[in-house]
């Protein structure tokens, strides 16, 4: 019997193979995309075991443990720093301000501390000693060991003592009896006494010589002029708190006692 050729079993005929053949091809890509679940683990029914992680504090880096800084009082402009008290030393009202000379025409604080420790003092009296000239540079302000530690001074005996306990001792190096101090060494004085009043609250009427004391002597020398070195020191303290800009009358005198 010949076989029916209709167009319809024609297309049966294509389309079955053609099925046939992408049933193939889906099975083969099935088989690829199947491994293998030997060697893994069973499904675990428990549901998954979520640990939260470790707590862990944060590491806060201590703050670095700064050594407090000294404050020290500022200081004012040209000031050295020899002449501020050590920050241990004991405190002291200081009233006066007394104005030696030293009588001699050579010397330093380091020649007159040898004279006096012979005299049995204890150590060099005055608080400041400044130059002429022959031991130091003329104008040049030596500090005595008595002031960093706010010692009482050695340089103006009087029955109750209050000049030694409570007044500055500067000594001018020279013989003022026979020629006032050098320009340098009233430069170096004026500024030295201006820092000091201004600091220690010293009147200017208790900037005195040490005849001014009552002693009997002519010391600082009949050529050194207090009435002119309190002149001096009060101009100088008005410029200094003064509040103009710009160069001051007396700055060159400053400069020349920096120098
Ligand atoms: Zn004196």
């Amino acid at each position: 019997m010949a076989p029916s050729f209709t167009p319809r079993s024609f297309t049966r005929r294509l389309l079955c193979p053609l099925f046939g053949l992408s049933i193939l091809i889906a099975a083969g890509c099935q088989t690829t995309t199947t491994t293998s679940t030997a060697g893994l683990p069973g499904p675990n029914f428990a549901g998954p075991s979520i640990r939260p992680p470790a707590y862990t504090p944060p590491v806060i880096a201590a703050a670095p443990q700064m050594p407090k800084p000294a404050r020290p009082a500022p200081l004012p402009a040209n000031v050295p720093a020899s002449w501020i008290p050590i920050a241990s030393a004991e405190h002291r009202e200081w009233t006066w301000i007394v104005v030696h000379h030293s009588a001699t025409e050579v010397g330093g604080a380091s020649r007159f501390d040898k004279d006096h420790k012979a005299k049995g003092w204890d150590e060099l009296g005055y608080h400041f000693v400044i130059g002429n000239g022959s031991d130091t540079p003329d104008g040049a302000i030596e500090v005595g060991p008595r002031w960093p530690i706010q010692k009482h001074g050695a340089h103006a005996k009087t029955p109750d003592n209050k000049y030694n306990e409570h007044g500055i001792g500067i000594c001018l190096v020279g013989n003022m009896d026979n020629h006032p101090p050098t320009q340098k060494q009233l430069a170096s004085l004026t500024r030295l006494i201006a820092y000091l009043a201004d600091t220690y609250h010293v009147r200017q009427s208790d900037i005195i010589g040490h005849k001014m004391t009552g002693k009997s002597t002519d010391c600082p020398g009949r050529y050194t002029d207090i009435a002119e070195i309190r002149r001096m020191v009060a101009a100088r303290r008005t410029m200094v708190t003064a509040e103009a800009p710009g160069p001051q009358p007396g700055d060159e005198l400053m400069q020349a006692a920096a120098r």
